[in-house]
Protein backbone atom coordinates (compact mmCIF):
# COMPACT_ATOMS: atom_id res chain seq x y z
CA UNK A 1 0.00 0.00 0.00
CA UNK A 2 1.11 3.56 -1.15
CA UNK A 3 0.26 6.96 0.58
CA UNK A 4 0.46 10.36 -0.43
CA UNK A 5 4.10 12.66 -0.32
CA UNK A 6 1.86 14.87 2.20
CA UNK A 7 0.71 11.61 4.46
CA UNK A 8 4.24 10.20 4.60
CA UNK A 9 5.61 13.85 5.80
CA UNK A 10 2.58 14.10 8.09
CA UNK A 11 4.07 10.14 9.35
CA UNK A 12 7.74 11.64 9.41
CA UNK A 13 6.74 14.78 11.68
CA UNK A 14 5.07 12.60 14.64
CA UNK A 15 8.82 10.24 14.55
CA UNK A 16 10.26 14.28 15.00
CA UNK A 17 11.68 14.42 11.73
CA UNK A 18 11.84 18.02 10.21
CA UNK A 19 9.88 18.47 6.95
CA UNK A 20 8.65 22.16 5.07
CA UNK A 21 5.58 23.40 7.14
CA UNK A 22 2.69 23.23 4.72
CA UNK A 23 -0.99 22.01 4.40
CA UNK A 24 -2.89 20.07 1.45
CA UNK A 25 -5.46 21.54 -0.59
CA UNK A 26 -8.31 20.74 -3.00
CA UNK A 27 -9.01 24.35 -4.49
CA UNK A 28 -7.08 27.17 -5.94
CA UNK A 29 -8.51 29.52 -3.37
CA UNK A 30 -7.40 27.41 -0.22
CA UNK A 31 -4.18 27.07 -1.97
CA UNK A 32 -3.80 30.62 -1.50
CA UNK A 33 -5.03 31.08 1.79
CA UNK A 34 -2.30 28.68 3.19
CA UNK A 35 0.35 30.53 1.51
CA UNK A 36 -0.62 33.83 3.37
CA UNK A 37 -0.95 31.36 6.31
CA UNK A 38 2.18 30.22 6.52
CA UNK A 39 3.70 33.00 6.10
CA UNK A 40 7.49 34.12 4.14
CA UNK A 41 8.05 34.97 0.43
CA UNK A 42 8.06 31.95 -1.41
CA UNK A 43 6.03 28.74 -1.52
CA UNK A 44 6.36 25.38 -3.49
CA UNK A 45 3.07 23.56 -4.68
CA UNK A 46 3.69 19.84 -5.16
CA UNK A 47 0.56 17.83 -7.32
CA UNK A 48 -0.28 14.67 -5.19
CA UNK A 49 0.02 11.89 -6.95
CA UNK A 50 1.26 8.01 -6.23
CA UNK A 51 4.51 8.47 -8.44
CA UNK A 52 8.01 10.30 -8.26
CA UNK A 53 8.91 12.22 -11.26
CA UNK A 54 7.26 14.83 -10.77
CA UNK A 55 9.94 18.17 -10.78
CA UNK A 56 10.63 17.80 -14.78
CA UNK A 57 6.99 16.81 -15.46
CA UNK A 58 5.53 20.53 -14.28
CA UNK A 59 4.24 18.66 -10.86
CA UNK A 60 6.39 21.41 -8.54
CA UNK A 61 6.65 24.71 -8.94
CA UNK A 62 7.83 27.68 -7.08
CA UNK A 63 5.63 30.79 -6.87
CA UNK A 64 6.49 33.77 -4.69
CA UNK A 65 2.95 35.75 -3.98
CA UNK A 66 -0.51 34.26 -2.45
CA UNK A 67 -2.37 34.86 -5.54
CA UNK A 68 0.75 33.15 -8.11
CA UNK A 69 0.26 30.28 -5.54
CA UNK A 70 -3.54 29.97 -5.76
CA UNK A 71 -2.50 30.31 -9.66
CA UNK A 72 -0.46 27.32 -10.21
CA UNK A 73 -2.80 25.61 -8.13
CA UNK A 74 -5.35 26.03 -10.60
CA UNK A 75 -3.56 24.93 -13.42
CA UNK A 76 -2.23 21.77 -11.12
CA UNK A 77 -5.82 20.80 -9.94
CA UNK A 78 -7.68 18.49 -12.32
CA UNK A 79 -4.99 18.54 -14.56
CA UNK A 80 -3.20 14.99 -16.06
CA UNK A 81 0.49 14.71 -14.82
CA UNK A 82 2.84 12.75 -16.55
CA UNK A 83 5.88 11.90 -15.11
CA UNK A 84 8.73 9.13 -15.68
CA UNK A 85 6.74 6.95 -13.10
CA UNK A 86 3.04 7.59 -13.87
CA UNK A 87 3.27 5.48 -17.71
CA UNK A 88 2.00 7.52 -20.48
CA UNK A 89 -1.44 7.68 -19.52
CA UNK A 90 -0.65 10.15 -16.45
CA UNK A 91 -2.16 10.64 -13.39
CA UNK A 92 -4.89 13.06 -12.96
CA UNK A 93 -4.11 15.56 -9.62
CA UNK A 94 -7.15 16.31 -7.41
CA UNK A 95 -4.99 17.28 -4.93
CA UNK A 96 -2.03 19.60 -4.32
CA UNK A 97 0.83 20.17 -1.14
CA UNK A 98 1.19 24.09 -0.54
CA UNK A 99 4.78 24.75 1.45
CA UNK A 100 6.84 27.26 2.43
CA UNK A 101 9.90 26.82 0.06
CA UNK A 102 12.98 25.84 1.47
CA UNK A 103 16.51 27.60 0.66
CA UNK A 104 18.77 24.68 -0.34
CA UNK A 105 22.35 24.30 0.42
CA UNK A 106 22.51 20.72 -0.92
CA UNK A 107 20.73 17.70 -2.13
CA UNK A 108 20.74 13.99 -0.58
CA UNK A 109 18.90 10.94 -0.93
CA UNK A 110 18.01 8.97 1.51
CA UNK A 111 16.28 5.55 1.87
CA UNK A 112 15.37 2.73 4.06
CA UNK A 113 13.72 -0.54 2.33
CA UNK A 114 13.55 -4.49 2.96
CA UNK A 115 16.22 -6.22 1.04
CA UNK A 116 15.03 -10.13 0.50
CA UNK A 117 18.27 -11.35 -0.40
CA UNK A 118 19.81 -10.31 3.01
CA UNK A 119 16.37 -10.53 4.87
CA UNK A 120 17.18 -6.98 6.30
CA UNK A 121 16.40 -3.29 6.27
CA UNK A 122 19.22 -1.44 4.12
CA UNK A 123 19.70 1.99 4.56
CA UNK A 124 20.70 3.49 1.00
CA UNK A 125 22.25 7.15 0.74
CA UNK A 126 23.88 8.87 -1.78
CA UNK A 127 25.01 12.82 -2.23
CA UNK A 128 23.31 12.46 -5.32
CA UNK A 129 19.85 13.64 -4.44
CA UNK A 130 16.79 15.23 -5.74
CA UNK A 131 17.51 13.50 -9.27
CA UNK A 132 16.82 10.27 -10.38
CA UNK A 133 18.39 7.56 -8.22
CA UNK A 134 18.16 4.67 -10.57
CA UNK A 135 20.46 6.67 -13.24
CA UNK A 136 23.07 7.34 -11.15
CA UNK A 137 22.54 3.37 -9.61
CA UNK A 138 23.74 2.79 -13.33
CA UNK A 139 26.03 5.35 -14.21
CA UNK A 140 27.77 5.68 -11.28
CA UNK A 141 27.30 2.99 -8.72
CA UNK A 142 30.48 4.54 -6.27
CA UNK A 143 28.07 7.07 -5.32
CA UNK A 144 25.57 4.61 -3.45
CA UNK A 145 26.64 3.24 -0.01
CA UNK A 146 24.92 1.07 1.77
CA UNK A 147 24.40 -0.09 4.82
CA UNK A 148 22.49 -3.30 6.19
CA UNK A 149 21.02 -3.32 9.60
CA UNK A 150 21.06 -6.44 12.28
CA UNK A 151 17.44 -6.91 13.23
CA UNK A 152 18.69 -7.74 16.77
CA UNK A 153 20.49 -4.67 17.72
CA UNK A 154 18.64 -2.25 15.32
CA UNK A 155 20.66 0.47 13.66
CA UNK A 156 23.98 1.82 15.30
CA UNK A 157 25.67 5.16 15.80
CA UNK A 158 28.68 4.00 14.07
CA UNK A 159 26.77 3.19 11.02
CA UNK A 160 24.85 6.52 10.97
CA UNK A 161 28.55 8.35 11.23
CA UNK A 162 29.93 5.65 8.50
CA UNK A 163 26.90 6.93 5.97
CA UNK A 164 27.17 10.69 6.93
CA UNK A 165 30.87 10.39 6.20
CA UNK A 166 30.07 8.68 3.06
CA UNK A 167 27.77 11.18 1.82
CA UNK A 168 29.86 14.08 2.97
CA UNK A 169 27.63 14.98 5.80
CA UNK A 170 30.74 14.60 8.20
CA UNK A 171 30.09 17.63 9.57
CA UNK A 172 26.79 17.08 10.95
CA UNK A 173 27.24 13.37 12.14
CA UNK A 174 24.84 14.01 15.09
CA UNK A 175 22.11 15.44 13.18
CA UNK A 176 22.22 13.29 10.84
CA UNK A 177 22.38 10.11 12.96
CA UNK A 178 18.86 11.47 14.87
CA UNK A 179 17.59 11.74 11.57
CA UNK A 180 18.10 8.12 10.07
CA UNK A 181 17.31 7.02 13.64
CA UNK A 182 14.07 8.16 13.62
CA UNK A 183 13.17 7.34 10.16
CA UNK A 184 14.25 3.40 11.04
CA UNK A 185 11.91 3.52 14.41
CA UNK A 186 9.39 4.76 12.06
CA UNK A 187 10.15 2.19 9.08
CA UNK A 188 9.94 -0.36 11.91
CA UNK A 189 6.96 0.45 14.13
CA UNK A 190 4.92 1.09 11.05
CA UNK A 191 6.17 -2.41 8.94
CA UNK A 192 7.12 -0.22 6.04
CA UNK A 193 8.53 -1.48 2.64
CA UNK A 194 9.93 1.45 1.90
CA UNK A 195 10.85 4.79 2.74
CA UNK A 196 12.82 7.00 0.58
CA UNK A 197 13.23 10.43 0.55
CA UNK A 198 14.31 12.35 -2.03
CA UNK A 199 15.80 14.83 -1.75
CA UNK A 200 16.73 15.50 2.20
CA UNK A 201 18.19 18.68 2.09
CA UNK A 202 20.67 20.69 4.05
CA UNK A 203 19.07 24.32 4.26
CA UNK A 204 21.49 27.31 3.84
CA UNK A 205 21.14 27.63 7.80
CA UNK A 206 22.61 24.30 7.90
CA UNK A 207 19.17 22.01 9.19
CA UNK A 208 18.56 19.06 7.55
CA UNK A 209 15.09 18.62 6.58
CA UNK A 210 12.87 16.42 4.59
CA UNK A 211 11.93 17.68 1.39
CA UNK A 212 10.41 14.54 -0.32
CA UNK A 213 8.80 11.73 0.80
CA UNK A 214 7.51 8.29 -0.59
CA UNK A 215 6.36 5.50 1.86
CA UNK A 216 4.58 1.77 1.41
CA UNK A 217 4.29 -0.70 3.53
CA UNK A 218 4.02 -4.23 3.72
CA UNK A 219 -0.08 -5.43 2.69
CA UNK A 220 0.33 -8.40 4.82
CA UNK A 221 1.22 -6.50 7.85
CA UNK A 222 -1.74 -3.85 7.72
CA UNK A 223 -3.94 -6.18 9.83
CA UNK A 224 -1.93 -5.15 12.63
CA UNK A 225 -1.63 -0.71 11.24
CA UNK A 226 -4.94 0.49 12.05
CA UNK A 227 -3.87 4.17 11.45
CA UNK A 228 -1.75 3.40 8.39
CA UNK A 229 -5.07 1.69 6.84
CA UNK A 230 -6.96 4.68 7.77
CA UNK A 231 -4.37 6.39 4.94
CA UNK A 232 -5.61 4.43 1.95
CA UNK A 233 -6.46 6.43 -0.87
CA UNK A 234 -9.43 4.60 -3.13
CA UNK A 235 -8.64 7.52 -5.63
CA UNK A 236 -5.41 6.37 -6.59
CA UNK A 237 -6.39 2.60 -7.05
CA UNK A 238 -7.92 0.38 -9.87
CA UNK A 239 -11.88 0.57 -8.59
CA UNK A 240 -12.11 -2.71 -10.27
CA UNK A 241 -9.18 -4.11 -7.66
CA UNK A 242 -10.99 -2.39 -4.38
CA UNK A 243 -14.75 -3.48 -5.12
CA UNK A 244 -12.56 -7.31 -5.82
CA UNK A 245 -11.03 -6.92 -2.12
CA UNK A 246 -14.35 -5.90 -0.93
CA UNK A 247 -16.14 -8.99 -2.05
CA UNK A 248 -12.68 -11.13 -0.75
CA UNK A 249 -11.90 -11.72 -4.52
CA UNK A 250 -8.26 -10.50 -5.78
CA UNK A 251 -8.47 -9.14 -8.90
CA UNK A 252 -5.22 -7.92 -11.51
CA UNK A 253 -5.42 -5.92 -14.07
CA UNK A 254 -3.38 -7.10 -17.58
CA UNK A 255 -3.59 -5.85 -21.12
CA UNK A 256 -5.13 -8.44 -23.23
CA UNK A 257 -8.50 -9.21 -24.22
CA UNK A 258 -9.25 -12.39 -22.78
CA UNK A 259 -10.80 -12.33 -19.24
CA UNK A 260 -9.90 -15.00 -16.52
CA UNK A 261 -11.91 -16.51 -13.56
CA UNK A 262 -9.46 -18.73 -12.20
CA UNK A 263 -9.42 -19.82 -8.61
CA UNK A 264 -6.15 -19.49 -6.79
CA UNK A 265 -2.39 -17.95 -8.36
CA UNK A 266 -0.42 -21.22 -9.19
CA UNK A 267 -3.86 -22.06 -11.83
CA UNK A 268 -3.67 -18.14 -12.94
CA UNK A 269 -0.32 -18.88 -14.27
CA UNK A 270 -0.94 -21.48 -15.68
CA UNK A 271 -3.82 -20.23 -17.38
CA UNK A 272 -1.96 -17.11 -18.25
CA UNK A 273 0.78 -19.67 -20.01
CA UNK A 274 -1.98 -21.62 -21.95
CA UNK A 275 -3.58 -18.52 -23.38
CA UNK A 276 -0.32 -17.12 -24.37
CA UNK A 277 0.38 -20.18 -25.91
CA UNK A 278 -2.32 -20.56 -28.03
CA UNK A 279 -1.39 -16.67 -29.26
CA UNK A 280 -3.57 -14.46 -26.64
CA UNK A 281 -3.23 -12.34 -23.70
CA UNK A 282 -5.14 -12.38 -20.40
CA UNK A 283 -7.10 -8.88 -19.97
CA UNK A 284 -7.28 -9.60 -16.22
CA UNK A 285 -7.22 -11.98 -13.65
CA UNK A 286 -9.97 -12.88 -11.17
CA UNK A 287 -8.82 -14.76 -7.93
CA UNK A 288 -11.94 -16.36 -6.64
CA UNK A 289 -10.29 -18.43 -4.12
CA UNK A 290 -11.40 -21.30 -2.12
CA UNK A 291 -15.06 -21.92 -1.13
CA UNK A 292 -16.06 -19.77 -3.91
CA UNK A 293 -19.97 -19.09 -3.40
CA UNK A 294 -22.47 -18.28 -6.48
CA UNK A 295 -22.54 -15.09 -5.40
CA UNK A 296 -18.49 -14.63 -4.95
CA UNK A 297 -18.84 -15.88 -9.13
CA UNK A 298 -21.40 -13.75 -10.34
CA UNK A 299 -19.36 -10.65 -8.55
CA UNK A 300 -16.48 -12.24 -10.38
CA UNK A 301 -18.59 -11.83 -13.47
CA UNK A 302 -19.50 -8.09 -12.73
CA UNK A 303 -15.99 -6.91 -11.97
CA UNK A 304 -14.28 -8.66 -14.99
CA UNK A 305 -17.33 -7.00 -17.42
CA UNK A 306 -16.06 -3.83 -16.16
CA UNK A 307 -13.13 -3.51 -18.37
CA UNK A 308 -13.84 -2.55 -21.95
CA UNK A 309 -10.73 -4.80 -23.34
CA UNK A 310 -12.81 -8.34 -22.60
CA UNK A 311 -13.61 -10.47 -26.00
CA UNK A 312 -14.27 -13.14 -23.73
CA UNK A 313 -14.14 -14.78 -20.84
CA UNK A 314 -12.55 -18.11 -19.60
CA UNK A 315 -12.87 -19.50 -15.97
CA UNK A 316 -11.05 -22.01 -15.48
CA UNK A 317 -11.59 -24.21 -11.52
CA UNK A 318 -10.15 -26.81 -10.57
CA UNK A 319 -12.17 -27.43 -7.29
CA UNK A 320 -10.85 -28.93 -4.13
CA UNK A 321 -11.98 -26.84 -1.30
CA UNK A 322 -14.54 -25.36 -4.35
CA UNK A 323 -17.36 -27.46 -5.68
CA UNK A 324 -17.79 -27.52 -9.39
CA UNK A 325 -21.87 -27.35 -8.77
CA UNK A 326 -21.61 -24.48 -7.16
CA UNK A 327 -19.22 -22.57 -9.58
CA UNK A 328 -22.03 -23.78 -12.44
CA UNK A 329 -24.39 -22.33 -10.43
CA UNK A 330 -22.69 -19.16 -10.31
CA UNK A 331 -21.92 -18.88 -13.89
CA UNK A 332 -25.38 -19.78 -14.73
CA UNK A 333 -26.53 -17.13 -12.90
CA UNK A 334 -24.37 -14.50 -13.99
CA UNK A 335 -25.07 -15.02 -17.39
CA UNK A 336 -28.99 -15.35 -16.64
CA UNK A 337 -28.69 -11.74 -14.12
CA UNK A 338 -26.20 -9.74 -15.77
CA UNK A 339 -26.02 -8.13 -19.87
CA UNK A 340 -23.28 -10.46 -20.78
CA UNK A 341 -21.75 -10.22 -24.59
CA UNK A 342 -19.04 -11.85 -24.77
CA UNK A 343 -18.63 -15.52 -25.37
CA UNK A 344 -18.15 -17.75 -21.99
CA UNK A 345 -15.97 -20.50 -22.09
CA UNK A 346 -15.94 -22.80 -19.21
CA UNK A 347 -13.16 -25.46 -17.70
CA UNK A 348 -14.11 -27.50 -14.58
CA UNK A 349 -12.62 -29.85 -13.06
CA UNK A 350 -12.38 -31.87 -9.57
CA UNK A 351 -15.47 -32.04 -6.98
CA UNK A 352 -18.60 -32.19 -8.13
CA UNK A 353 -17.49 -32.25 -11.57
CA UNK A 354 -20.58 -33.80 -13.74
CA UNK A 355 -22.98 -32.04 -11.38
CA UNK A 356 -21.62 -28.64 -12.51
CA UNK A 357 -21.15 -29.67 -16.18
CA UNK A 358 -24.96 -31.25 -16.16
CA UNK A 359 -25.90 -27.57 -14.50
CA UNK A 360 -24.09 -25.90 -17.36
CA UNK A 361 -26.01 -28.11 -19.79
CA UNK A 362 -29.08 -27.85 -18.68
CA UNK A 363 -28.92 -24.35 -18.70
CA UNK A 364 -29.76 -23.75 -21.86
CA UNK A 365 -27.63 -20.72 -22.19
CA UNK A 366 -24.89 -20.22 -24.88
CA UNK A 367 -21.66 -21.36 -22.82
CA UNK A 368 -18.85 -23.15 -24.36
CA UNK A 369 -17.44 -25.84 -21.90
CA UNK A 370 -13.95 -27.02 -22.37
CA UNK A 371 -12.97 -30.48 -22.03
CA UNK A 372 -9.39 -29.46 -20.27
CA UNK A 373 -7.44 -26.26 -19.83
CA UNK A 374 -5.62 -26.71 -23.79
CA UNK A 375 -9.00 -27.02 -25.07
CA UNK A 376 -10.46 -23.94 -22.70
CA UNK A 377 -7.51 -21.72 -23.61
CA UNK A 378 -7.58 -22.45 -27.22
CA UNK A 379 -11.31 -21.68 -27.70
CA UNK A 380 -10.97 -18.22 -25.69
CA UNK A 381 -8.61 -16.63 -27.76
CA UNK A 382 -10.28 -17.96 -30.92
CA UNK A 383 -13.22 -16.34 -29.37
CA UNK A 384 -11.69 -13.52 -28.23
CA UNK A 385 -9.88 -12.86 -31.45
CA UNK A 386 -12.93 -13.60 -33.34
CA UNK A 387 -14.93 -10.79 -31.63
CA UNK A 388 -11.34 -8.48 -31.72
CA UNK A 389 -12.47 -8.21 -36.19
CA UNK A 390 -16.00 -7.21 -35.18
CA UNK A 391 -15.81 -3.62 -34.88
CA UNK A 392 -18.07 -2.37 -31.19
P1 LIG B 1 9.78 14.69 -7.41
O1 LIG B 1 10.38 15.27 -8.64
O2 LIG B 1 8.43 14.13 -7.69
O3 LIG B 1 10.66 13.72 -6.73
O4 LIG B 1 9.51 15.94 -6.41
P2 LIG B 1 10.47 16.58 -5.29
O5 LIG B 1 9.62 16.96 -4.14
O6 LIG B 1 11.61 15.69 -4.99
O7 LIG B 1 10.95 17.93 -5.96
C1 LIG B 1 11.80 17.94 -7.08
C2 LIG B 1 12.83 19.04 -6.95
O8 LIG B 1 12.21 20.31 -6.82
C3 LIG B 1 13.71 18.93 -5.72
O9 LIG B 1 14.78 18.05 -5.92
C4 LIG B 1 14.16 20.35 -5.52
O10 LIG B 1 15.30 20.63 -6.33
C5 LIG B 1 13.00 21.17 -6.05
N1 LIG B 1 12.25 21.68 -4.87
C6 LIG B 1 11.22 21.08 -4.25
N2 LIG B 1 10.81 21.81 -3.18
C7 LIG B 1 11.61 22.90 -3.15
C8 LIG B 1 11.71 24.03 -2.27
O11 LIG B 1 10.97 24.19 -1.29
N3 LIG B 1 12.69 24.95 -2.56
C9 LIG B 1 13.52 24.82 -3.62
N4 LIG B 1 14.43 25.74 -3.83
N5 LIG B 1 13.46 23.76 -4.46
C10 LIG B 1 12.52 22.81 -4.23
MG1 LIG C 1 11.70 13.58 -5.08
Amino acid sequence: MNIHEYQAKSLLRQYRVTTPRGEVVYTSRAAGRVAEELGGQRWVVKAQIHAGGRGKAGGVKIGNSPARIAEIADQMLGSTLVTAQTGPAGQRVSRVLVERASRIEREFYLSLVVDRESQRIVVVASAEGGVDIEEVAESNRDAIHTEYVDPGVGLLDFQCRKVATAIGLGNRTTSFTRLIKRMYRLFRDLDCLMLEVNPFIETEDGELVALDAKMSFDDNALFRQGDVVELRDFDEEDPKEVEATGHGLNYIALDGSVGCIVNGAGLAMGTMDAIAHHGGRPANFLDVGGGASPEKIANAFRIVLKDPNVRAILVNIFAGINRCDWIATGVVQATRDQEIDVPVIVRLAGTNVDEGRRILDESGLELIQAADLDDAAAKAVEAAQARQEVPA
